[in-house]
């Protein structure tokens, strides 16, 4: 048996979802553990290229179990959405299994937290929008609904009528904005139900005969350890755990019977929306990670912000993840550079510091770098570590010594193939 986490040593946008769509060409099960729709996992494999927001990375192998797991929150009209998505490109949905006990996000959410957004001004917090955490609130505040309600029209029509109105008593008295249409929600909900039902499942039940049957099993982590709610740059984070604690809880594995932790560590350094970025580049460089990298989110299309990889991060990353192994994506986009650059440090108010400060004190911080060899030989085309430049080998090395785990797997390109093992 083997369960592996997949957790983004970085801000996100590591390349999870390749790497889950690698490995689970031989994988029983894939279970999503936290999140919902805003992520925007892109798959680049024989079936096409996709972004998905909510189903697992896993989907394209039909021998594989895909669970939305019970630390998920599901935005039901995107569910369907990416359900069709998928259906049209001949992908089955009969291996998809949505947890019972994962929670529903209303589309009363996503106006909300424009709302809260808007009202935070220039201390917006680069939101998706797309009601996360407003659903994740409501879970907390337990008047949450979870999906295995589905099986139970008369009390989900009746439950959120409830919430939906008081919802809109929130949005239109506090903000004057405009209501819902509550009748015409419930009723899109309920015309869903006979594509729901199918999917849901008891997954407690199905992993635990998984364990018994020795299963391979991967836990997919949505963003990175940079937005964990915890221990991310708060509040520039995401509502839930993306570390591998969050993977037990979110999927309902017992912590000690997860037997590896894989860090996806990209070659530089992203940041999609607001918060501190030590290492952040505003020149040329920055602009050129992004247009060769293609750095542009998946889910928004927002450009994301670039710059040098940053040690400091990949070390505190290291302490929550406790990696086993690590997977380095994007080594080709850095391809050409003469030199290339490595946050060690940060100075803080004149002083050097090596640890990662509270968020408000981040945005101080100024990257203290060292500078590494680049390479002038293309690594998109290699398939195997021998092929790599020797500056690029060092490269990883450096990485892996940060991480404090050896690169099990290469990526030099977004392709399924563009992949090798170390
Ligand atoms: P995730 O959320 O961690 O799955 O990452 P995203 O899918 O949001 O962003 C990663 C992007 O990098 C996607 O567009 C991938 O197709 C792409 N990608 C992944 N690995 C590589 C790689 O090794 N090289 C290149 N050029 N692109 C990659």
């Amino acid at each position: 048996m083997s369960i592996t986490a997949v957790v983004g040593a970085q801000w996100g946008d590591e390349g999870k979802g390749k790497i889950v769509d690698l490995l689970a060409q031989d994988a029983e099960i894939v279970v999503r553990y936290q999140g919902g729709a805003n992520a925007g996992h892109t798959v680049v494999n024989n079936h096409g290229k996709f972004a998905l927001h909510l189903i697992p990375c896993g989907i394209f192998n039909p021998a594989t179990v895909n669970i939305i797991g019970t630390g998920t929150v599901v935005d039901i009209d995107e569910l369907i959405k990416e359900m069709d998505m998928l259906a049209s490109c001949g992908i089955a949905m009969n291996n998809l299994m949505i947890s019972e006990r994962a929670h529903m996000s209303l589309p009363i959410y996503p106006l909300l937290e424009r709302l809260l957004e808007n009202a935070r001004g220039v201390r917006k917090h680069g939101s998706t929008l797309r009601g996360i955490s407003p659903a994740y609130a409501a879970k907390a505040l337990r008047i949450g609904v979870q999906m295995g309600e589905f099986r139970n029209p008369k009390r989900l029509s009746e439950t959120l009528s409830e919430l939906l109105t008081f919802g809109n008593q929130v949005l239109v008295n506090n903000f004057g904005a405009t209501a819902l249409d509550v009748p015409e929600t419930i009723g899109r909900f309920l015309s869903y139900t006979e594509r729901i039902v199918p999917h849901l499942g008891d997954t407690l039940a199905l992993l635990q005969g998984g364990m018994r049957n020795n299963c391979r099993i991967l836990l997919e982590g949505q963003l990175g350890t940079m937005r964990d709610l915890d221990w991310g740059i708060y509040p520039y984070v995401t509502s839930s755990n993306p570390l591998p604690g969050g993977a037990a809880a979110g999927a309902g594995i017992p912590p000690h019977k997860i037997t590896g932790v894989l860090g996806v560590v990209k070659a530089f350094s992203t940041c999609v929306g607001a918060g501190p970025f030590p290492t952040e580049l505003h020149d040329d460089t920055g602009r050129y990670l992004r247009e060769v990298g293609q750095e542009f989110g998946a889910t928004t299309g927002r450009p994301r912000r670039c710059g040098w990889l940053d040690a400091v991060a990949l070390k505190y990353a290291s302490m929550l993840n406790g990696f086993t192994e690590i997977a380095v994506t994007k080594l080709d986009t850095l391809d050409g550079m003469e030199t290339l650059k490595v946050c060690t440090g940060y100075l803080l108010d004149g002083e050097r510091i090596e640890h990662m400060p509270l968020a408000a004190d981040l945005f101080r911080a100024e990257p203290i770098y060292e500078e590494v060899p680049g390479w002038k030989e293309p690594t998109s085309g290699a398939r195997s570590w021998n092929e790599l430049p020797r500056e690029t080998q060092h490269y990883v090395e450096l990485i892996e010594g940060y991480l404090g785990a050896k690169a099990s797997i290469i990526s030099v390109g977004p392709e399924r193939e563009a992949t090798f093992w170390k």
